[in-house]
């Protein structure tokens, strides 16, 4: 066999490219309507990216706005630093309600019980909340149902003139904005635009009213409103292949995914491969182990057809992923341990892009980059010098 590759200290990594971050969040402002703004949603990890630095890049690029899942995370940024404005909009009975309060967070509120956690919370830190309402115009995830909405609303003004709350927001989700066309899309927005009424002639004059999505963004101006909520599209990623690729948009995604070979050997044909034994190599070969697994977030769907660019060409899986590790077969080329392996990457290096693993594995490129778990070593490349930062994670650190 080969000599085995120069050592390095690491054996998976994502490289976290925050020049490309910065750069789609600027391509996005781009196409915004005029007077729309920039939200950055950084949920689950920024997506799997790293929360904080993947915020304070968008920030840097124009993100007016930060969107959170949950409370946890929109504390989590101002525990370092940001002040900006940030939205968090899923709660539950008892969550941290009055802390969010006491931090300036912008909460969602979808019903009563959220309106009166909130005041509660208000009269508790001595300030007011700051609250976006939600409908639910279609989606049927949260949201206060059309039906409920005058109630609501109501309320919310009552508290608001009562100084417990101030309404800064009006907002809504799309079921099917990545499938563009879909007959939900112009229902959706026929119920935001009565939904809006309705609040408005119930005296609420919010800052912001909002609803698009990444692919609403990319592909329905008129539901820019004040302020757009992108997640995926920050990444580099396109919502959905129908929606276009990441090109079509100027994106460039953010994460390469990247392992050394934990192991190259010749096998004789007949020989099989991993567990299960679902690939048996046709003749004699080189097999290459690469070090991940579905514990790091390979999808165990993808499984016999992930692809992987190593030695130069793309392959694909072996047989099946297991929890830390595949095999590659190499067929007549070889390889050093110690060699680099690319699972994904932005797909102008030959590498595949989480799109083409999504594809493998059934899902969507949101669940592939979301997934990589916790034994990956996140490297940021291209942060903003450390001059203009006193302190804070520095280029090409580990997290
Ligand atoms: C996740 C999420 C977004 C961002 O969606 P993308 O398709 O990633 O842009 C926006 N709004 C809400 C409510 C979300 O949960």
């Amino acid at each position: 066999m080969n000599d085995p590759a120069p050592p390095e200290d690491w054996r998976l990594r994502a490289d976290i490219d925050l020049a490309a971050l910065r750069g789609n969040v600027r391509a996005l402002r781009r196409r915004l309507a005029p007077g729309a703004a920039l939200m950055a949603v950084v949920k689950a990890d920024a997506y799997g990216h790293g929360l904080l630095p993947c915020a304070r890049a968008a920030r840097e690029a124009g993100a007016a706005w930060i969107g959170t899942a949950t409370p946890e995370e929109a504390l989590a940024l101002r525990a370092a630093g940001d002040t900006g404005r940030v939205l968090c909009w899923l709660w539950v009975p008892g969550g941290p309600w009055r802390r969010a309060v006491e931090a300036g967070v912008d909460i969602s509120v979808s019903g009563r019980w959220a309106l009166t956690e909130a005041v509660a919370a208000a009269r508790a830190a001595g300030r007011p909340a700051r609250i976006h309402l939600k409908v639910d115009t279609g989606l049927g995830r949260n949201g206060c149902p059309p039906a409920d909405w005058p109630d609501l609303v109501a309320a919310a003004r009552a508290a608001e003139a009562s100084g417990a709350v101030r309404v800064t927001g009006l907002w809504s989700h799309f079921a099917c904005a990545d499938e563009p066309g879909h007959p939900s899309i112009a229902a959706q927005q026929r119920a935001f635009a009565d939904a809006l009424a309705v609040a408005a002639r119930a005296g609420l004059d919010p800052e912001v009213r909002h609803f698009a999505n990444s692919p609403a963004t990319l592909t329905l101006p008129e539901a820019h409103y004040d302020l757009v909520r992108t997640g995926v599209a920050v990444y580099g990623l396109s919502p959905s292949p129908e929606v276009g690729t990441p090109e079509d948009f100027g994106l460039r995604p953010v994460m390469t995914l990247r392992a050394r070979l934990a192991a190259v050997k010749r096998v004789p044909g007949g020989h099989g491969v991993s567990y299960g034994h679902r690939y048996v190599t046709p003749g004699e070969t080189t097999l290459a182990l690469v070090p991940a697994g579905y514990a790091d977030g390979v999808p165990r769907h993808a499984s016999g057809g992930g692809p992987v660019l190593v030695a130069g060409k793309l392959r694909m899986i072996a047989g099946r992923v297991a929890m830390d590790q595949f095999v590659v077969d190499l067929g007549g080329d070889s390889a050093c341990v110690g060699d680099e392996a690319v699972l994904f990457g932005p797909g102008d290096r030959g590498e595949p892009t989480a799109e083409d693993w999504a594809r493998a594995a059934g899902t969507i490129g949101y669940e592939i980059v979301t997934r990589i778990g916790p034994r990956v070593t996140r490297h940021y490349l291209g942060e903003t010098p450390p001059a203009a930062e006193a302190a804070g994670p520095k280029g090409g650190q580990a997290r």
